[in-house]
C-alpha cells in the first residue's frame, strides 16, 4: 500500500521526481551510464544545471540582477554563509523558532546581532507583530515558515534594509515577490528534492562588500562565476530538484500550488477545530499551511500514542510532532495530494467516533 507521507523533511516528493530520478540512476539521458557515475563537467549535466536554474527563475519569477545557485550543505550551512557574505557590523533577526534561533546564533560569530522580536515566550506558537526593523543593520533575517512550530509568514514583508529569508519549508508553496528580498535560501529536502543541496537566490549587487577574508567555498561569487560547479555539486540532488521544478511548471506553477495548499490546510484545520479530541497549537492567524501542529485536547491526552498507531494502520505516516511541541505535526508539502489530507481527516473522525 502506498503510504500517505506527512514527514516533515526529508519529505514527500512528486512521483514524477521519484520515477525520473530512478530512471536516471539506471540510464542518464541515454548516455548508457548512471547519473551516479557521470562527470559533472559533461554536457548532459551542464544542461541539467542550466535547466534547474532557468526553471527556478521562471517558476518563482526571479527578476534581473539575481543569481540562482545550488550549493552543497543544508540550510544550516547558509546560517553562516549569509553573515560571512553580508554581515559587516550588525544584523537583525526575527526569532520565531528553533531554526531562526540557530541562524541568529551563527551570525553572532560575525558581528552584533539584534533580536528584533521573539515569540519564545509562548513556545513560538505565534509570529511577532508590530516590531520595528532597525535601519542601522546590514540585513534583516526572517524564517518564513517555522517547520517545528507550525507558524508561517505569508506576506512578503516591506523591509527598509536588505531582507534575508530562510524559506526552507515553504518555498514554491505560493507566489513570492522576490524583488522584496535580497537573499532567499532553502534546503531542498522539504519542498524540492533530496537532502544535501540548498537553493540560494541572491541579489548580486549585495556581494563583494565585506572587509573580511573568506574561504572560496563560502563566497557566493565563487558559485555564481562557476555556475554552481566550483567543486563537484550534488549531481543527483540537483537532477531531482530539476524534475520537481518541471513538475511545478507542468502543474500550473505557484498560482496552482497556492490554491491547493490553501485547500489542503483549510480542510485539516477545520477538522482540528471541529473535532473534540484535538486542538491546534499555533495562533490561528499565523497557522502554517505547510506544517500543521496539533495535540490531543484536554481529557484525551493519554490517547496520543493510540492515535499515532491508529493513523499508521490507515497508512498515514510521519505525523508525530517534534519533541519541542509534542502531539502531532502533519506536513502538507506541495507533493502531498488532497486525498492524503482527506484520509487523515477521515481517520480523525473515526477516532473521535470511537472514543
Ligand atoms: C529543515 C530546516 C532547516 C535545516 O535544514 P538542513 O538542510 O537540515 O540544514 C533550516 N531552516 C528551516 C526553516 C528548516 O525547515
Amino acid at each position: 500500500m502506498k503510504k500517505h507521507n506527512f514527514n516533515p523533511g526529508p519529505s514527500i516528493l512528486p512521483q514524477y521526481t521519484i520515477d525520473g530520478t530512478a530512471a536516471a540512476i539506471k540510464d542518464f539521458m541515454g548516455t548508457g551510464l548512471s547519473i551516479l557515475e557521470v562527470s559533472h563537467r559533461g554536457k548532459e549535466f551542464d544542461a541539467v544545471m542550466n535547466d534547474a536554474v532557468a526553471l527556478v527563475k521562471e517558476v518563482l519569477g526571479v527578476p534581473e540582477g539575481y543569481a540562482v545557485l545550488f550549493v552543497g550543505g543544508g540550510a544550516s550551512t547558509q546560517f553562516f554563509h549569509v553573515p560571512y557574505n553580508l554581515l559587516e557590523k550588525k544584523a537583525a533577526y526575527l526569532k520565531t523558532g528553533e531554526w531562526a534561533t540557530k541562524a541568529a546564533k551563527e551570525a553572532e560569530l560575525f558581528g552584533e546581532v539584534v533580536i528584533v522580536a521573539s515569540s519564545e515566550d509562548k513556545n513560538f506558537s505565534y509570529v511577532p507583530k508590530g516590531y520595528v526593523i532597525p535601519t542601522d543593520v546590514d540585513y534583516f533575517h526572517i524564517t518564513t515558515n517555522n517547520t517545528i512550530y507550525g507558524t508561517e509568514i505569508m506576506t512578503d514583508l516591506d523591509s527598509p534594509v536588505t531582507l534575508v529569508a530562510d524559506m526552507s519549508s515553504d518555498i514554491f508553496s505560493r507566489p513570492v515577490d522576490v524583488a522584496k528580498y535580497g537573499l532567499i535560501y532553502a534546503g531542498a529536502q522539504k519542498n524540492l528534492g533530496p537532502a544535501g543541496v540548498t537553493l540560494v537566490i541572491v541579489r548580486e549587487d549585495l556581494l563583494g562588500k565585506m572587509t573580511r577574508k573568506m574561504p572560496k567555498m563560502v563566497d557566493y561569487r565563487t558559485h555564481i562565476k562557476s555556475n554552481s560547479m566550483f567543486n563537484t555539486p550534488p549531481v543527483v540532488n540537483v537532477y531531482a530538484c530539476m524534475l520537481t521544478l518541471q513538475w511545478l511548471k507542468n502543474n500550473g506553477g505557484l498560482v496552482a500550488m497556492d490554491k491547493v495548499n490553501a485547500a489542503k490546510s483549510e480542510l485539516l484545520y477545520a477538522e482540528i477545530d471541529r473535532n473534540k479530541c484535538f486542538v491546534g497549537t499555533a495562533a490561528k492567524e499565523d497557522r502554517s499551511r505547510m506544517n500543521v501542529c496539533f495535540v490531543m485536547a484536554e481529557g484525551y491526552k493519554e490517547l496520543e500514542a493510540e492515535f499515532i498507531s491508529f493513523a499508521s494502520s490507515k497508512g498515514l505516516v510521519g505525523i508525530k510532532g517534534h519533541r519541542s511541541v509534542g502531539g502531532f505535526r502533519a506536513s502538507l508539502y506541495n507533493a502531498l495530494p488532497l486525498e492524503s489530507v482527506q484520509a487523515l481527516v477521515d481517520a480523525m473522525r473515526e477516532f473521535e467516533a470511537s472514543h
